[in-house]
């Protein structure tokens, strides 16, 4: 086939790079999905219909141009197919590996509506940026000439790195606060290594510094240094602290030992394999080994968990979920991933409290899907006498996240939020009620996803940049 056809789908079927057997992947926490070859990529990229109209595009938060770096991949021109996905997307390749491509850019592609099976947009646009990382064409973003200005960035998540990328290539003097000691945010602490191995983001890190990026971690802002003094510091400020607060049962029983929270759970097994000490690991308190697990929840975070304890060595591994499975919130492929790797899904249930402390057992109650909501999605309810046990030494928390109330915990009550305890912040500029401050990811959206982050860092650093060059620097007065 000669390499610029295009619209092969009538001949070609869908595929996705090879996935390790889960007879080996549960052993360890790389990535369960291998690198398309070469010859692989162009082939699966030829099947786009180059839609006049393409819905992949529009449904993707970044508006990528799919079809078009679908087309130069097919016709293995692959360094001009990674500079036009980089051009809308501050880091392709995290979202080749960890979008939920199934809800956004696959799921709204022509040819899977046609049923022909939708192209994997996804593996494509990973395999265009690995292989650019591999051939040494992404470049930090050093500017062409420094400008005066600087602007002071409060968390170091996707949200917040995206910003400081584009703010840094304008010239801006960017420093960027965490709290933690590796920047990244939930995508070094949260997600976990076989859905996102480390040293990807670890290179973007390593480039942003590069490029002159200046980070100051270990520096919980409103405790080692106030709001006020990063405000009188800088220019501009954004505001990008993700959401961190889990959303907890009331329930007897929920303070036992062995009654953790997801997020605790997973940050010590991130930490752990980037060769941390974590005594709360070590001691076992999160340490799933030899233990019977349950998880409840039935979101992303509760995927990862699941698949956390397998790998971790646990006896079993069952995940409670109040409604079924066609009304989950987490993706189906990595249900279908943590089947594969044995997790039981307990479906329609929901814990009523916790025997044992430590932990012995979940009190489950049985529930059945009633009528619609106001929000169309039918409720569960408890069917009543129908309750048990299930036994476990280890259960994990994953019911949700909530904004820490910044306002209070900043002593800045002029920060202005909804009724949730999101920053308020204009819904185009991202400007919060504070002017020169900025806000945007999860702190303003709610717990969301990493290319909902990236989209508001990259709108926020040019709505600052504009703000920046009418008010003047006050750095350069
Ligand atoms: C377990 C888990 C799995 C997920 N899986 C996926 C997935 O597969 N795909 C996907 O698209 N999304 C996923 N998400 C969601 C995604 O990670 C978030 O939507 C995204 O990281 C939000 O980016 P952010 O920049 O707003 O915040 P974060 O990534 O949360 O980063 C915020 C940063 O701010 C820092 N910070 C907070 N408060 C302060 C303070 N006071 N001072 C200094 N620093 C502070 C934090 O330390 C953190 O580094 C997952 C989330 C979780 C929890
Ligand atoms: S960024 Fe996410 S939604 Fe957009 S094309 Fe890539 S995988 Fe699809």
């Amino acid at each position: 086939m000669a390499k610029n056809q295009m619209l092969q789908f009538v001949n070609l079927q869908r595929d996705m790079p090879q996935k390790r057997d889960p007879s080996i992947r549960d052993r360890d926490f790389n990535e369960i999905y291998a690198e398309f070859s070469e010859a692989k990529a162009e082939e699966q990229a030829s099947r786009c219909s180059q839609c006049g109209v393409p819905y992949c595009q529009s449904h993707c938060p970044l508006h990528n141009n799919i079809p078009d770096w679908l087309r130069l991949t097919a016709e293995g021109r692959l360094e001009e197919a990674y500079a036009l996905a980089q051009d809308t997307n501050t880091f392709p390749e995290i979202c080749g590996r960890i979008c939920p491509q199934d809800r956004l850019c696959e799921g709204n592609c022509v040819i899977e509506k046609s049923g022909h099976g939708t192209v994997t947009i996804g593996s494509i646009e990973k395999f265009i940026t690995d292989t650019a990382w591999e051939k040494g064409w992404v470049k930090p973003g050093t500017p062409r000439a420094e400008r005066p200005e600087s602007v002071g960035i409060i968390g170091a998540g996707p949200g917040g790195l995206a910003a400081a990328d584009r703010l840094r290539r304008a010239g801006i003097q960017v420093t960027v606060y965490d709290r933690y000691d590796r920047a990244g945010g939930l995508l070094i602490y949260g997600i976990p290594g076989f859905k996102l191995e480390k040293d990807v983001v670890a290179r973007r890190i390593n480039q942003l510094e590069q490029a002159g990026v200046q980070f100051v971690l270990n520096c919980t802002v409103g405790a080692d240094l106030s709001f006020q003094a990063i405000r009188g510091q800088h220019d501009a400020v954004l505001i990008a602290t993700g959401v961190y607060k889990s959303r907890d049962l009331q329930a007897p029983g929920v303070g036992a030992a062995g009654v953790v929270r997801a997020i605790d759970y997973l940050t010590a097994s991130n930490r752990v394999n980037l060769g941390d000490q974590v005594p709360e690991f070590t001691d076992g308190e999160l340490n799933a080994a030899g233990k019977r697990v349950v998880v409840i929840g039935g979101g992303d975070t509760a995927m990862d968990c699941v698949r956390t304890a397998i790998r971790q060595g646990a006896t079993s591994v069952k995940c409670l979920y109040r409604r079924d499975r066609a009304n989950m919130p987490g993706s189906q492929r990595e249900v279908q991933n943590a089947e594969e790797e044995g997790v039981e899904f307990v479906w329609l249930t929901a814990p009523k409290g916790f025997t044992g402390d430590p932990v012995t057992g979940v009190m489950v109650q049985k529930m059945r899907l009633g009528p619609p909501d106001s929000s169309g999605r039918q409720s569960p309810e408890v069917i009543e006498g129908a309750d048990y046990t299930e036994d476990a030494d280890l259960v994990i928390m994953a019911l949700g996240f909530m904004p820490e109330d910044l306002p209070a915990l900043w002593n800045e009550e002029a920060l202005e939020v909804t009724r949730w305890g999101t920053i308020l912040a204009d819904f185009r500029t991202h400007e919060t009620k504070l002017p020169g401050v900025y806000a945007v990811g999860d702190i303003v959206r709610g717990a969301s996803l990493v290319v909902w982050a990236i989209r508001d860092g990259r709108e926020a650093a040019d709505a600052m940049l504009e703000y920046l060059s009418n008010t003047g620097s006050i750095a350069a007065e």
